[in-house]
């Protein structure tokens, strides 16, 4: 079926809850991706940070055939042979106690909320029903009522409430407002070490630093929202290595699969995951095996292939040649590892979508975050050559906006 079909199909038939350029995608492979007309484009969003590995990694595909020969889902009544290995596998990478599996990013979020509570009651001595979390604005955790009901984003929140109650939000980067934000029933902070979806947003030097301290001299634990800067994106395996903190609980999800299929963790230390008892909480698909197997073969490429070390080197050489364009639109560059961001002025016409039409029709394929800003976030296993070829289409593209 030709492009226009689909297209329309998809209007007609689909809720209109996204806003997707218009190429339609049926084929990947590494950091490329083909649209249904044989068009070849280069992947710079890596689906929000969920193909840090590249489009159907031979490797994951091959684990995750292998393992649906086997054994797809037992629920977590039976016990599996994947689980325990992933267990061990990742809390030996990430130097964490414990895990629990989830499936979706906000699943993981929603899972991290009810564990900090508990902590909260029955370690730190809160009140009952008293317990409340502090997040940032303009934070982005995912889509479910518990977690837009504490976004600052209007159009996220707008006629979904009433939502639920004990959190409060604080500016990001700023960690004294999160000194003074906390009281006696505070249980945890939590925060993106740099915020994705609100363009790319970078704390000062040293925040984390800062938030870690806070955090401990108050019985508050700290919360790492790892979803998208987690798994290399950063040049780091974990972003908060950039500090050289631990997190009390961190967040993964999107590249913990490499794209294959939704799998998200919850990790912590004993602390607070040792308090959950049988019953207490679940997933039908959370740990099945189908998601650990693929998860265990989306790790291991990335540990193998270097992924990480060549997101801290290709990207900072990727963040060198995009603050080489000089165009008066550009407001700022930015970016740590492969997680890059060129922010234009207020008022540019078209804003960033005109920047990413165009440059869709030269063969790159990226999304405006809010009106302003264009992200480059493509798979980790990009190299210098692709930069090169890439930083000069951009500039072209920016050429045209005249
Ligand atoms: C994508 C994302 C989520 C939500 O993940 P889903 O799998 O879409 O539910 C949560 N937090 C951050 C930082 C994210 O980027």
């Amino acid at each position: 079926m030709k492009a226009k079909e689909l297209i329309k199909l998809e209007d007609q038939f689909g809720a209109k809850n996204y806003k997707p350029l218009d190429v339609v995608l049926n084929r990947g492979q590494g950091i490329w991706v083909w649209d249904v007309d044989g068009n070849k484009y280069l992947d710079c969003l890596s689906a929000y940070s969920a193909v840090n590995q590249g489009h159907c990694h031979p490797k994951i595909r091959q684990a995750m055939m292998d393992q649906a020969d086997k054994l797809t889902l037992t629920s977590r009544a039976f016990r599996n042979d994947q689980l325990p290995l992933l267990y061990e596998e990742l809390c030996k990478l990430t130097d964490s106690h414990k895990m629990l599996p989830m499936n979706s990013g906000a699943e993981a979020v929603e899972t991290v909320i009810k564990c900090a509570r508990k902590w909260g009651y029955e370690t730190k001595g809160v009140a009952d029903g008293q317990a409340e979390v502090i997040v940032c604005n303009d934070n982005f955790h995912g889509r479910t009522l518990s977690i837009i009901g504490f976004s600052t984003d209007e159009n996220a929140r707008t006629n979904f409430g009433p939502f639920t109650p004990g959190f409060k939000t604080i500016p990001f980067g700023d960690a004294d407002a999160l000194e003074q934000a906390i009281g006696p029933n505070t249980v945890a902070f939590m925060v993106e070490p740099i915020q994705g979806e609100a363009g790319v947003i970078i704390p000062p030097e040293g925040y984390l630093q800062k938030v870690r301290k806070i955090c401990t001299q108050k019985n508050v634990l700290l919360i790492l929202d790892e979803i998208q800067t987690g798994l290399g994106r950063t040049g780091k395996l974990l972003a908060e290595e950039h500090d050289g903190i631990q997190a009390d609980l961190t967040l993964i999800g999107k590249a913990l699969s490499g794209g294959f299929y939704p799998v998200s963790a919850v990790l912590s230390n004993e602390a607070v995951l040792g308090l959950l008892q049988p019953g207490q909480h679940g997933s039908t698909f959370g740990g099945n095996p189908l998601a650990c197997a693929v998860a265990r073969a989306a790790l291991k490429v990335l540990v193998e292939e270097n992924m990480v070390e060549n997101a801290e080197k290709i990207g900072a050489y990727f963040l060198s040649e995009l603050e080489k364009i000089q165009h008066p639109a550009i407001k700022e560059v930015r970016g740590v590892g492969l997680m890059l961001a060129i922010e234009l002025k207020e008022g540019t016409p078209g804003g960033a979508r005109a920047i990413c039409e165009s440059l869709m029709r030269m063969g790159i394929l990226c999304k405006e975050t809010h009106t302003y800003t264009i992200r480059f976030a493509p798979p980790l296993i990009i190299e210098q050559q692709d930069i090169d070829w890439a930083v000069d289409k951009i500039k072209t593209a920016f050429d045209g906006l005249s």
